[in-house]
């Protein structure tokens, strides 16, 4: 298929893609799927209506064919879908795509990480929000203990994956831990990003004042260490960096609330049953899974993704207030993966 590079109403290019490939957890992290709403009755998407890994190759080549050079795998917890390897495969063999990452809360890492790593991912995102095992089994709302995650990013290390620690910070649940990740991920030289808390949802009842911002904690980190500004390895690039002095370890932040990039957004998103999001806030998404199953063409596809792409003006980071984070349908985070 002919490459083009599609661009939205704001100028922006496509670039890269989340695919969730499954909406199912097997935590329950207070911020993202509170257990108080995510019970036993809660109503994931049942296994029929999730893309097939043949579908989500086909659309993710497609996406390449349209300027995604990056893809990054997803969830609810990607790991629990099953023989995830066998859709990284996949995914690598296109010609094209350029990085495949995946993010994970790190459970199930000691299982897969060096399958993973053969099929061809390059990196992880492990998801961890402090070192204090009482509190994290509190946060993960499963009482596991940080031991299992740190098994995991070694095991990820070990397999020859690069990776990196996301931590959200949320006011008076762990901002008590940023420094002491800070100290732990730059002695183990691993990368850590500080999430702002976000609005994503409607479950995890956000407030503006629970937002750490970016500046509160670079502030106290410049308390303990000497941090240059690193510049971004590429337009549109998320995370703002530094690195600490003399070392050649970066800490990042993702500023999403307090700094918002909406101007350099060229990211899509894809759900697990097949819907295509052109912002992390929407509260709907475009269907691209029964169109590919009426027999269209490679071709009638791309033009339905360069149509949406098209008509993008997206910007809800820009323009959020306290209302709009209240008031706003938005979709899950569990649901579109971050
Ligand atoms: N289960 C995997 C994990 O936790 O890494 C992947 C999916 S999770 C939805 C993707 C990322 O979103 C994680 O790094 C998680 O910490 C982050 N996240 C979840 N809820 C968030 C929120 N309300 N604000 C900011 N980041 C959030
Ligand atoms: Fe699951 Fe990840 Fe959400 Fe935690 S952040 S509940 S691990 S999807
Ligand atoms: Fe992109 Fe939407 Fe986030 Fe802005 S709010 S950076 S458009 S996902």
């Amino acid at each position: 298929m002919e490459k083009r590079l599609i661009k939205d109403q704001l100028n922006r290019p496509l670039r890269d893609l989340r695919i969730s490939v499954i909406d199912r957890c097997n935590f329950r992290c207070t911020y993202c799927m509170p257990a108080e709403k995510f019970g036993p009755d809660f109503a994931f998407l049942p296994k029929s209506e999730l893309l097939t890994y043949e579908e989500i190759e086909r659309v993710a080549r497609i996406f390449v064919s349209l300027g995604v050079e990056k893809i990054r795998l997803t969830g609810g917890e990607p790991l629990l879908r099953k023989d995830l390897p066998t859709l990284v495969k996949k995914l690598s063999a296109i010609e094209g795509l350029k990085d495949i990452g995946l993010t994970t809360n790190g459970v199930l890492l000691p299982k897969y990480a060096k399958e993973l790593k053969e099929a061809g991912l390059l990196r992880v995102n492990v998801s961890l929000d402090t070192l204090n095992s009482e509190l994290f089994g509190k946060i993960n709302g499963r009482g596991v203990g940080v031991d299992v995650i740190l098994t995991g990013i070694k095991a990820a290390q070990d397999a020859g994956l690069g990776v990196k620690i996301n931590m959200v910070v949320k006011k008076g649940l762990n901002d008590s831990e940023i420094v002491p990740m800070a100290t732990f991920c730059k002695e183990q030289g691993l990368q850590l990003r500080f999430i702002e808390y976000m609005d994503v949802g409607s479950t995890n009842g956000w407030k503006m004042d629970d937002v750490i911002t970016k500046k509160e904690i670079y502030e106290l980190l410049k308390e303990h260490y000497l941090l240059e500004p690193v510049d971004p390895d590429y337009f549109g690039e998320v995370a703002k960096r530094y690195r600490y002095d003399g070392t050649n370890v970066d800490v990042g932040f993702i500023p999403s609330v307090s700094e918002s990039f909406c101007s350099s957004c060229t990211r899509s998103r894809l759900s697990a049953n097949g819907q295509i999001f052109t912002c992390l806030f929407n509260g709907e998404g475009h269907d691209i899974k029964e169109f590919m199953r009426k027999n269209v063409t490679d071709e009638e596809i791309a033009d339905r993704i360069t149509n949406i792409w098209g008509a993008r003006k997206d910007r809800y980071s820009d323009e959020r207030t306290e209302e709009s984070a209240k008031n706003r349908k938005k979709i899950e985070m569990s649901y579109i993966g971050g």
